[in-house]
């Protein structure tokens, strides 16, 4: 790969080329070239692809591609990857990460093609860049589900993972969402990383109850990403943290089976949590 800034032409395989998320300027000069040099562009959406185009002033043919696409469409791409350089973009960002290509990738590599990556912008790696909470771990969740009941059920998988958790979510659900992580998780530290690279930028922190009551008063507009920080190693947790928690889980259940919650939430020892639930529950 290291020759496609050159005038060679572009070996035959597939190119994962990754676009940006909200400013041309983040195409980096691989990426263009890759895209000026296909022989075929894979898009989700040919219009919004064609602005991209336009802008590296790339010309190759496009074709719609996506996950749900028939196996005989893939049969099709990966059989035109023995002679021709196919680059396969998103919407945004990085392709397959909550995005179509997973399969193409998988299919492209048994046939024996050449399969290459042109890295790039990434929302949940740039929030996780934005967030300031720990990145030496972090599990990236991509949309929760739209149920109730799943939503809770994926949350309360992870609940005792100790990683920060990122997550995908759009300006009108995003209060609701932080409102049930503040349920499965406590108040644990978080971000909302809101409009990375374009003009409104921000990256609002706080613990998920005080977040979810910020934004369910005045709903967010544009992409959002949400970091949510690790639980608190036991001997971290502080008073405050655990009687939030604690007054949270007492509205809805007893003492006991509050501080049972509370300390597999927080991991803490549950004599210390019961201890404190009688005193708050007074
Ligand atoms: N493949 C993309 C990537 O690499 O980030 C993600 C595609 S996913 C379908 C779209 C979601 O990514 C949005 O709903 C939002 O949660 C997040 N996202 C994309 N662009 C963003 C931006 N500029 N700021 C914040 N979040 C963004």
């Amino acid at each position: 790969m290291a020759h496609l800034m050159n005038d060679e032409p572009l070996p035959a395989g597939l190119y994962i080329v990754a676009t940006p998320i909200g400013n041309l300027g983040d195409l980096s000069p691989r990426a263009g070239e890759t895209l000026r040099r296909a022989d075929l562009v894979l898009a989700e959406d040919k219009r919004v692809t064609a602005k991209l185009l336009a802008h590296a002033e790339a010309r190759a043919p496009m074709r719609v591609y996506h996950d749900h696409s028939s196996g005989e469409d893939r049969k099709r791409i990966v059989a035109e990857l023995a002679d021709k350089a196919v680059a396969l973009v998103s919407d945004a960002g990085t392709p397959l990460i909550s995005d179509p290509g997973y399969k193409l990738v998988r299919a492209a590599r048994e046939a024996g093609h050449a399969v290459h990556t042109v890295p790039g912008p990434c929302a949940a790696v740039a929030a996780l860049t934005l967030a300031g909470l720990p990145t030496d771990r972090f599990l990236f969740m991509g949309f929760l589900p739209a149920k109730a009941k799943a939503r809770a059920e994926a949350i309360a998988e992870v609940a005792t993972v100790r990683a920060s958790l990122v997550l995908y979510e759009s300006g009108p659900r995003l209060a609701e969402t932080l409102e049930v992580l503040a349920d499965g998780l406590g108040p644990r530290d978080a971000a909302v990383a809101r409009e990375i690279s374009k003009l409104y930028e921000e990256c609002v922190t706080g613990i998920l109850p005080d977040l979810a009551g910020r934004y369910a008063e005045a709903p967010p507009k544009g992409e959002i990403v949400i970091v949510v920080g690790p639980p608190p190693a036991a001997a971290e947790t502080s008073d405050e943290q655990l009687d939030q928690a604690l007054d949270e889980a007492l509205a809805a259940m007893t003492p006991s089976r509050a501080a049972a919650a509370v300390a597999e939430q927080l991991g803490l020892p549950r004599k210390r949590v019961y201890a404190r639930a009688l005193e708050r529950g007074r």
